[in-house]
């Protein structure tokens, strides 16, 4: 038996709230619900985060997401969503399944992520940029 608890959830192993499931993901209620109607995107076949989706599980979750976040929208009628996903430790992820939250907001409603900008000079973007490209190449 799989020691990932979001392995054992879409197995069905442990139980869990589900709301939507198509060929390469599963969504269900975040038990934590920080708001409700507070959901999380899995994908079926393990990945540990981000860097480890194939195409298909990223396409899927990127569909998903959206209709998912409509039918949130339609039920619960929130004033903004926000789409969160953490990979590792330092960025806060504590499962290590991937996963989206998707997160009905509030004014007002606790949620809180600070964004400490540097607002650095263009030449620094500019190499920022080049680092990240050259992996393209
Ligand atoms: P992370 O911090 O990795 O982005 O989020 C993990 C989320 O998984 C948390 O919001 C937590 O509430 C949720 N979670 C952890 N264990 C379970 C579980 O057994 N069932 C459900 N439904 N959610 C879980
Ligand atoms: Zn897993």
């Amino acid at each position: 038996m799989s020691d990932c608890v979001f392995c054992r959830i879409i197995a069905g192993q442990i139980p869990s709230t589900r709301v939507y499931e198509d060929e390469h993901t599963l969504t269900f209620m975040d038990i934590g619900q920080v708001n409700p109607g507070h959901v999380l995107v899995t994908v079926k076949k393990h990945a540990d985060n981000l860097y480890a989706l194939d195409d298909a599980q990223a396409a899927a979750v990127a569909h998903t997401s959206a209709r998912v976040a409509r039918a949130i929208r339609d039920a619960f009628k929130p004033e903004g969503l926000s789409v969160y996903q953490a990979n590792g430790k330092a960025a806060g992820q504590t499962v290590f399944h991937y996963h989206v939250h998707l997160l009905p907001r509030h004014a007002a409603d606790g949620m809180e992520l600070t964004w400490p900008v540097k607002n650095p000079p263009r030449e620094k973007l500019e190499g920022y940029a080049e680092k990240i490209r050259k992996q393209f190449a």
